[in-house]
C-alpha cells in the first residue's frame, strides 16, 4: 500500500525551512502533496496564491515524489480526497507546539479520527526562520538570500 502525506501551509513565501521539511517527508512517504492553503485567520498574504504556488513548484522541482497545488477550505477534506491519512507539519519552538497541537486535534476530530498529523522538528539551522521574517527583511531592503531557495530569488526581487 502506498503512503501519501499532505503538507499544508501558507508558504508566503516558501523558505529553506519548509524545503528541508518537505525533503525529509519525501523520504518517509511515497508521495507528498504540498498544498498552499488559504488561511482566513492570517492577514492578507504578501504574495498571491499563484505566486506562492509557482515559488513552491520551482523550489521543489528536484524532488520527484512531491507535487504542489492549492486549496481553499478544510484541509482534512482535501487530504481525504487525495487519499492521504497524514498531515505533515514543521515544529520549531514551543510556540509552534501549542498551535500545531490545536491544529492536529481540529483535523483529527473533524475527520472522525481519519487524519493524523506527523510533526517533523526543524533543523537547528532553520529554527528561527519564518516566512514573516523573510517578508520583514524584504520590506526593509535586506538580504533574503540565506533564507529562500536561490531559484525564486529573482522572482521575489522582481515583485519588490
Ligand atoms: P501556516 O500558515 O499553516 O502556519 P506556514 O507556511 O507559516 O503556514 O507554515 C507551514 C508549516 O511549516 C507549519 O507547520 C510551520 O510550523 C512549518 N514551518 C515554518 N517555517 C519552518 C521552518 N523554518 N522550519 C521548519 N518548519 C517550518
Amino acid at each position: 500500500m502506498k503512503r501519501y502525506a499532505m503538507y499544508p501551509g501558507s508558504f508566503d513565501p516558501i523558505t529553506l525551512g519548509h524545503v528541508d521539511i518537505i525533503e525529509r517527508a519525501a523520504q518517509l512517504f511515497d508521495h507528498v502533496y504540498v498544498v498552499i492553503s488559504v488561511n482566513p485567520s492570517k492577514i492578507k498574504p504578501f504574495f498571491s496564491l499563484e505566486e506562492r504556488v509557482n515559488f513552491a513548484k520551482l523550489s521543489l522541482a528536484h524532488i520527484p515524489n512531491v507535487t504542489v497545488d492549492c486549496h481553499q477550505g478544510f484541509v482534512y477534506q482535501y487530504a481525504l480526497a487525495k487519499g492521504c491519512c497524514t498531515l505533515i507539519r514543521g515544529l520549531r519552538t514551543l510556540t509552534d507546539y501549542q498551535s500545531e497541537n490545536q491544529l492536529f486535534d481540529f483535523n483529527y476530530q473533524l475527520s472522525n479520527k481519519k487524519i493524523d498529523t506527523i510533526a517533523l522538528f526543524a533543523d537547528s539551522k532553520h529554527v528561527f526562520l519564518s516566512s514573516s521574517i523573510v517578508k520583514e527583511i524584504l520590506t526593509f531592503g535586506g538580504d533574503i538570500s540565506p533564507y529562500v531557495p536561490k531559484v525564486i530569488l529573482p522572482l521575489i526581487y522582481e515583485k519588490k
